[in-house]
């Protein structure tokens, strides 16, 4: 539209040109500052009404009145091969710990997503079509609930007995006819049954089988929506991408497969004299002795009485795991797998064994994947918190990038970075569905973490050069901020912002207090976190305040906005001792200002300086803080009186920690193009 636009294009003129208003005309104020920035945090009315009720606060802690759902389950499931077809019988226990009576009850049925109707998000391809998640029975408190009712109710109508709506949905309510009481506990039992989809897909974490030999089971039981104090239930949608949001409670599941299958999964198991063989249980005792990998059953060894105990009736056998506050539960079946065990010593706790559960023939997707998963699971616990489960258990299958508590489908590839995943969201429960960079954005970070651990490397020169690249991708639009329901990024941005976004936003925040201080603050934030659903504003204001500092500058720019610094020397003028650097900012962020100085090799006596730090004979590096531009100018001015001795070289953000388009405008004396591709590849630039 056109029209609505005329006024303001007649504002920017009357700004430009600097033309006083004619009388009885609106002034507007005599100067704008050229760029203003905005310091706070923006905050939105659910998090004003958990300020308000005491569940959270600026403390960035868990508030005084802080609560949480729990959710008990008992399940058990009859692995159908011939069908590929689960069908189960499950009770959940939920206790209220909210101060609300709850009217509805919110179910996931995650296996709907493979109805060929339901809502799917970019970017995501459904393994196969099936008939989705099939409900038979629901009862509440032993009352029936109506699984066929009428007209949905709205807004405060009530129903006269409990009923289901939306069972082909992935979302569905329960509207109860007695609320559950604030402090009151509710027993819902479900029987359902559903297959899994197998079929290629795109790597989806649900593709869950190859034929009928191996099974992948995830997402894969009905299980009660979060609801908090934030949104109430989350009853939206799985849409494919976005990950998820779950309760903590106990699990307590029997798992019915055919005999000679070996099953692993969430938790402990709690019944290995009645599934496996005297022989692999003696090596199971032996694995935790040594360092070396140990082979539970071996690739010869297959079907009852040889990979796992023989039935005293029948052909099939029952495992049992029981897994006590997790936030999930997955597992996985064959009817070859390859069973090796090997222990990780975490501090603190002592030794845990690591299982891996493969195909014979995969076995060199394997070969390194204990290594690199007890140093993942070592060097994590030292990073953050120790590692709290009893257990990990590495699945092979067609998932092969996923994680749940106690379990990681995957191989070596990824196997550190799935491992990374038992701290988000397996024990700091962030809602990666809304907030996936909570999630798979600090697991990205930690991951060059351990990658420089491994290399022997400081973890800071890696962090170097990416808070500068993310000025080359700044000013996108089809970019969303980080603060957007990661569902809704779309095809081209999902992946950045969930995943490549948060380590150059920390690379950043490293350059501005440093890696250590940001890797302590975030450390202390996870523990108080445990256990509980962090929301992103709990992380900035906790951050804020382990760092001494007011970052909500640094928090709106990186989070909310999509915005960069762009910095530049415009100018440098040199008389007598003194030298002054004009650096501009063109971005609508703002960074401290970082210049490197670099000095003829001879001449006066260098002067120290109250913010510059000499760094050997021949550099020195000045600091200003963020504060510079407050006052709402584009321009800065620093000034250098080293005494005298002669100034060769000076370069801004010399970290490369602050997003910027140009590296060129960044040196001075000013180089071309082709120089600046020469230089960056020089020591010291952007590298410690
Ligand atoms: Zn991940």
């Amino acid at each position: 539209m056109i029209g609505p636009l005329r006024p303001a294009v007649g504002l920017i003129a009357t700004l430009i040109c600097g033309v006083t208003p004619a009388r009885g005309q609106t002034t507007t104020p005599e100067r704008l500052p050229e760029r203003a920035i905005r310091r706070n945090i923006p905050i939105t009315n659910a998090i004003r009404r958990a300020y308000a009720a005491g569940t959270r606060d600026s403390t960035g802690r868990p508030g005084r009145n802080y609560w949480q759902l729990r959710t008990d389950y008992t399940i058990h499931a009859v692995l159908d091969v011939g069908a590929s077809r689960i069908t189960g019988r499950e009770t959940i226990v939920i206790h209220n710990t909210s101060p609300d009576s709850l009217r509805n009850i919110v179910l996931r049925l995650d296996p709907n997503l493979f109805l060929g109707f339901t809502p799917h998000a970019a970017p995501w391809v459904p393994a196969e079509l099936t008939d989705g998640m099939v409900v038979t029975r629901l009862t509440l408190n032993g009352r029936s609930v109506n699984l066929a009712p009428g007209r949905e109710p709205r807004g405060a109508e009530t129903v006269s007995e409990p009923s289901a709506f939306g069972l082909r949905l992935t979302s569905t309510r329960i509207a109860l006819s007695q609320p559950i009481q604030a402090g009151a506990t509710a027993r819902l039992e479900v029987d359902w049954n559903h297959k899994l989809p197998g079929g290629p897909g795109n790597g989806h974490r649900m593709t869950q089988r190859w034929a009928d030999t191996l099974y992948q089971p995830t997402q894969w039981y009905p299980r009660v929506a979060v609801y908090d104090d934030l949104r109430g239930w989350d009853a939206d949608l799985y849409l494919g991408p976005s990950e998820f949001y779950n309760n903590f409670g106990r699990f307590d599941v029997r798992i019915d497969v055919p005999a000679g299958w070996i099953v692993s999964g969430t938790g402990e198991l709690q019944n290995p004299e009645e599934v496996l063989t005297p022989r692999a249980r003696e090596r199971l005792a032996k694995a935790l002795g040594s360092d070396s990998i140990t082979t539970i059953v071996g690739p010869d060894e297959t079907g009852p009485g040889q990979a796992t105990a023989t039935p005293a009736t029948g052909d099939r056998l029952v495992w049992h795991f029981v897994a006590d506050s997790v936030n999930d539960f997955a597992w996985a079946t064959a009817r070859k797998y390859v069973w090796q065990t090997l222990r990780a010593t975490i501090p603190g706790k002592g030794a845990v064994p690591i299982h891996m559960l493969f195909l014979p023939g995969r076995a060199n997707l394997y070969a390194n994947a204990g290594r690199i998963t007890r140093h993942a699971l070592e060097f994590y616990s030292k990073l953050w918190f120790p590692y709290p489960f009893p257990q990990l258990t590495l699945q092979d299958g067609p998932s092969a990038g996923m994680e749940y508590p106690m379990v990681i489908n995957s191989n070596q590839g990824a196997a550190d970075h799935e491992a990374a995943h038992q701290w988000w969201p397996m024990t700091v429960s962030n809602n990666e569905t809304w907030y996936g960079w909570m999630d798979e954005g600090f697991n990205q970070y930690m991951n060059i973490l351990s990658a420089a651990d491994v290399g022997g490397r400081a973890a800071d020169r890696d962090l170097d050069r990416l808070g500068q690249s993310y000025g080359l991708t700044s000013g996108n639009e089809a970019e969303p901020p980080m603060m957007w329901n990661a569902n809704y990024g779309g095809s081209q941005f999902y992946g950045f912002t969930t995943y490549t976004k948060t380590p150059l936003m920390l690379s950043m925040l490293g350059g501005i207090v440093g890696d250590s201080a940001v890797q302590r603050a975030h450390r202390e934030w996870a523990i108080a976190w445990m256990y509980k659903h962090p929301s992103p504003w709990d992380w900035m204001f906790f951050m804020n305040r382990a760092l001494k500092q007011d970052l909500g500058w640094f928090w709106y720019y990186w989070l909310f906005t999509t915005e960069s610094v762009d910095g530049s020397i415009e100018q440098v003028t040199t008389r007598g001792t003194k030298t002054v650097v004009t650096v501009r900012q063109d971005g609508q962020m703002p960074s401290p200002v970082v210049l490197r100085v670099t000095f003829a090799p001879t001449g006066p006596a260098i002067r120290r300086m109250r913010n510059a730090v000499v760094q050997d004979s021949v550099t020195a590096l000045v600091t200003h803080p963020v504060d510079a531009w407050f006052s709402g100018s584009r321009t800065f001015t620093a000034e250098l009186d080293f005494g005298g001795r002669m100034i060769t070289q000076l370069w801004l953000d010399p970290y490369c920690r602050f997003p910027d388009r140009n590296l060129g405008d960044n040196v001075w004396p000013r180089v071309d193009a082709r120089q600046i591709a020469s230089l960056a590849l020089q020591p010291g630039v952007c590298r410690r």
